[in-house]
C-alpha cells in the first residue's frame, strides 16, 4: 500500500471521535517483504496521527521466514504482537507449507521463531490442523510447542469455499478421528498448566470462568473490523471474506478513493449484510445450546459454506467448537 493510502486511511479511521481503542493487524501474503524502512513509516504515521490517548496495538502475522535481528528490534521498540504460522514439527509443517521454490520451510520458520523467542518479542504460533496432522501423534503436536514455551492456537481446514477441492481439508467423516486428537490434546493441556492453546483457553473461559457479561450480538460477527486491501479497496466484516468480496459479495467491498468508511456503514448494502450476519447470531443464540462457548461462529465459514450468514450448524462449528465444548463438559463430568 502506497505511503499516501495508509495516510488516507489512517485521515478516515481517526476521524471517529468515538474511537478509543484499535489493533493495526498486518496479515495475508508474507508482510514482511516490505521490509522494516516500510513498516517503520507506517508504524511513525499510525502514531503520529493517533488521536491522544490512543495508542494502537500493532500485530503482523508471519511465515516466520525473513525474520532477524533487526526485525525483532523493531518489534520489541513498538511492542508488536507477532504471529508466527507453523503447522508443528518439520515432519509435518513442510507436508503444508514448501517455499515458493518447492523447498522445506521449516529451517527458517523455525530460525525466525527461536530468534522471536531470544529477543522477547511477544507473540504466538498459529497451526494449521488438516488431514496431514491427524497422522501425527498429537503428543508430538502438543511437545513441539511445549519445547519452545510458545502460546499457540490453530486453525482446521475444514472442506468448505477454496479449500472444497483440497484433498487434505478436513470434513465431517473425520470427525471421530478429530474427537479422539482433541480430546488427548485436551487432556495435555490440562495436565501442563503453563501450556497454552488460545481456543481451549477461550472456549473454557466462557463456559466454566464464572459469570461474565451476556456477549453483545451487535459485536459479534466481527463486523468491527475493517480490512483495507493495497489498492485501497475495503469492507467490513470478517478477513476470511475478502476473496468472497472479490466475487459474490462485491457488494459491501467499497474504495477508500470514493467512499468513506465510517460514513459506509449506514450504506444500504452495507446494513442489509450486518443485518444477515446479526440475524445468523441470533439464530445461533435462540438455537444452540453451544452458544456461550462459541458465540454464534465465524461468519465467513458460514458463508462459504451456505452461501450467506442466516444459518447456524456448519461444518467448521461441528468440527472444533461443538466438539471441544462436548469434549470438555464430558471431563469436567468424569472428572466430578
Ligand atoms: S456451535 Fe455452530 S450453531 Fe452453535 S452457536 Fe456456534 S456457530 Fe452457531
Amino acid at each position: 500500500m502506497s505511503i499516501d493510502l495508509v495516510e488516507k486511511t489512517l485521515d478516515q479511521v481517526y476521524s471517529n471521535n468515538a474511537l478509543c481503542s484499535m489493533d493495526v493487524l498486518w496479515l495475508t501474503g508474507e508482510p514482511l517483504v516490505l521490509g522494516v524502512p516500510y513498516f517503520r513509516q507506517v508504524v511513525d504515521l499510525c502514531l503520529e496521527k493517533a488521536p491522544p490517548n490512543m495508542r494502537p496495538q500493532f500485530i503482523v502475522q508471519t511465515n516466520g521466514t525473513l525474520i532477524d535481528e533487526n526485525w525483532c528490534d523493531f518489534f520489541t521498540s513498538h511492542d508488536f504482537i507477532v504471529g508466527v504460522s507453523v503447522d508443528g514439527p518439520a515432519i509435518i509443517h513442510d507436508k503444508q507449507r514448501l517455499s515458493l521454490l518447492g523447498k522445506p520451510s521449516f529451517p527458517d520458520v523455525e530460525r525466525g521463531i527461536d530468534l522471536l523467542i531470544k529477543k522477547g518479542v511477544r507473540g504466538g504460533a498459529i497451526c494449521v490442523i488438516t488431514k496431514a496432522t491427524l497422522s501425527l501423534p498429537p503428543d508430538e503436536l502438543f511437545r513441539f510447542f511445549q519445547e519452545k514455551n510458545i502460546a499457540w492456537s490453530y486453525l482446521l481446514e475444514a472442506s468448505i469455499g477454496d479449500n472444497k477441492s483440497s484433498p487434505s481439508a478436513l470434513t465431517a467423516d473425520d470427525l471421530p478421528s478429530l474427537d479422539r486428537y482433541l480430546d488427548r490434546l485436551l487432556d495435555l493441556w490440562a495436565a501442563h498448566p503453563d501450556s497454552y492453546i488460545r481456543d481451549f483457553e477461550q472456549i473454557s473461559r466462557r463456559i466454566f470462568g464464572g459469570a461474565q457479561p451476556r456477549p453483545d450480538a451487535d459485536n459479534l460477527g466481527c463486523l468491527d473490523i475493517l480490512n483495507v486491501s493495497a489498492n485501497g479497496d475495503f469492507y467490513w466484516g470478517n478477513p476470511e471474506l475478502m476473496t468472497a468480496t472479490l466475487g459474490p459479495l462485491t457488494d459491501i467491498r467499497f474504495n477508500l478513493e470514493r467512499d468513506d468508511v465510517w460514513r459506509i456503514r449506514s450504506n444500504p448494502k452495507f446494513t442489509a449484510y450486518q443485518h444477515q450476519v446479526h440475524e445468523g447470531v441470533k439464530q445461533c443464540r435462540e438455537q444452540c445450546t453451544y452458544f456461550e462457548g462459541c458465540q454464534g461462529g465465524n461468519p465467513a465459514h458460514k458463508f462459504y459454506e451456505f452461501g450467506s450468514f442466516d444459518v447456524t450448524a456448519h461444518t467448521s462449528c461441528r468440527l472444533n467448537d461443538q466438539l471441544v465444548q462436548t469434549l470438555m463438559t464430558r471431563k469436567l463430568t468424569i472428572a466430578n
